[in-house]
């Protein structure tokens, strides 16, 4: 290592400016690129739980984010002509949460908020892409979308799902474990039927419709279908909202609204829903994390706070050194993916069956459903359930971190 560490973080949305605030915590001379040309303001209603909250603590930001709060109150499960099957409601602190957690928050505000927190001589670097990354003996080369060149003495790719500089360290193996489901998102006006829980249509034709409030006075609509194949992929908007039309053609409720509200959007995001399994997380100088690493997607649950926990272990083990005073980072690497791993691999254990029992195809289907969300809205199951999910990382301890010296 250099005395001056520098270290290139790739991807500015929630890992990497978590990552980011970390690093320069601990010392490192840290730059940020984001392959979008600004901050991406879009995205919809994410949570915060567990390890992910305890480490938004440590930030100092869990009252930022509180305070950027949807107002979400509670999920509900809803018949086609809209009449509520079952019902839950935000649970009481202690880090109890149910399908609504506490901490819920749009993706472009977190992200937002996380920027904000770093230091300011963390530089963003906005609209460029790393083109090259060559690793030298005491240093990493990597070259960006302008052509130019910068040595570092570490990389951490925060690039998201579908990473590009995964492929140039890890080879391009395919790493994405597709789960046969689009999910469709976009922000619709609201209107005074709008209220403040998530409603959830169960609908047979293996299709989800929801509807999430907001923070900004508008509503966030997600319409999601089975597929066994990417059919959407290469379509642009208008053909992706055409196929929408007639995959959700003949739905009542709200779904002609939701259907208008997206061809008027500016904010579609379409998702076939893949989980990345990468049999290492680091390669050389070079480190991946956040879903770029191990997407759990959104039926796996807990992505952000895994990217906000990950942000901040890597950061720690990074700090720890070695006795000599010197920072092993194959070391530290090392630590912090055995740290991670038993937490993702929970979080990509589906149980059988997910993610067609919950996008029923049939009458029969429909029916089982709703007798599931029943059961669990039980109060007494509901009970059970979030002391189960709120898992083990909410009570695990966090491996130490040591400030900079400067600090
Ligand atoms: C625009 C957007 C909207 C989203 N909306 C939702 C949502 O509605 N619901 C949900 O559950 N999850 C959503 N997600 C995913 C969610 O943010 C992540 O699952 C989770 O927060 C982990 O974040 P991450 O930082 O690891 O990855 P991501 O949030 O995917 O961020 C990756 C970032 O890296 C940037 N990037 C990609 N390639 C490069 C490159 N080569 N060089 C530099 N930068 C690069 C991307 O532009 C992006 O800003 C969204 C992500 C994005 C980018």
């Amino acid at each position: 290592m250099t005395d001056t560490r520098r270290v290139l973080v790739t991807g500015a949305s929630v890992a990497g400016p978590a990552a980011a605030f970390w690093l320069a915590r601990v010392g490192y001379d840290v730059t940020v690129v984001e392959r979008a040309p600004a901050l991406r303001p879009g995205g919809q209603n994410i949570d915060v739980r567990a390890s992910g909250r305890e480490v938004l603590r440590l930030m100092g930001l869990e009252d930022a984010v509180r305070a950027r709060n949807t107002g979400e109150i509670g999920t509900r499960f809803l018949a086609e002509d809209g009449s509520v099957v079952s019902e839950f409601a935000v649970q009481d602190g202690e880090g109890r949460d149910g399908p609504t957690a506490e901490l819920e928050i749009l993706r472009g505000a977190l992200s937002q908020i996380l920027v904000e927190a770093c230091p300011e001589d963390v530089p963003y670097v906005f609209g460029q892409h790393v083109v090259s990354v060559q690793e030298h003996e005491d240093h990493v080369e990597v070259e960006l979308s302008d052509g130019s060149r910068e040595a570092y003495d570490l990389v951490v790719v925060a690039e998201g799902v579908g990473s590009h500089t995964r492929a140039l360290v890890l080879g391009d193996e395919p790493r994405e474990k597709p789960l046969g489901m689009y999910t469709a998102y976009g922000t619709i006006d609201r209107t005074p039927d709008d209220d403040d829980f998530w409603s959830w249509l169960i609908v047979p034709g293996a299709r989800q419709v929801g509807l999430r409030p907001d923070d900004e006075g508008t509503t966030r609509a997600m319409l999601s279908f089975l597929a066994d194949s990417p059919v959407l992929e290469g379509l642009d908007d208008s053909e992706v909202l055409a196929a929408l039309r007639e995959r959700f053609a003949g739905l009542g409720w709200q779904v002609p609204r939701i259907l208008d509200g997206l061809d008027a959007s500016d904010d579609l995001y379409v998702d076939y829903l893949r989980q990345v399994v990468c049999p290492t997380w680091h390669r050389g100088r070079v480190v991946l994390l956040g879903d770029a690493a191990w997407c759990v997607t959104p039926i796996g649950g807990g992505g952000t706070s895994l990217a906000i926990t990950g942000a901040y272990v890597l950061a720690a083990f990074l700090s720890q050194g070695t006795d000599d005073g010197s920072t092993d980072h194959v070391e530290a690497f090392a630590r912090y993916e055995e740290w991670m791993r038993p937490l993702v691999e929970k979080a990509q254990d589906l149980p059988p069956g997910v993610p067609r029992l919950a996008a029923p195809s049939t009458r029969v289907g429909v029916q089982a459903l709703k007798w599931g969300t029943r059961i669990a809205a039980l109060p007494v199951v509901q009970s059970i359930a979030s002391r189960l999910t709120s898992g083990p990382e909410a009570t695990r301890e966090l491996p130490e971190l040591r400030r900079a010296a400067s600090d």
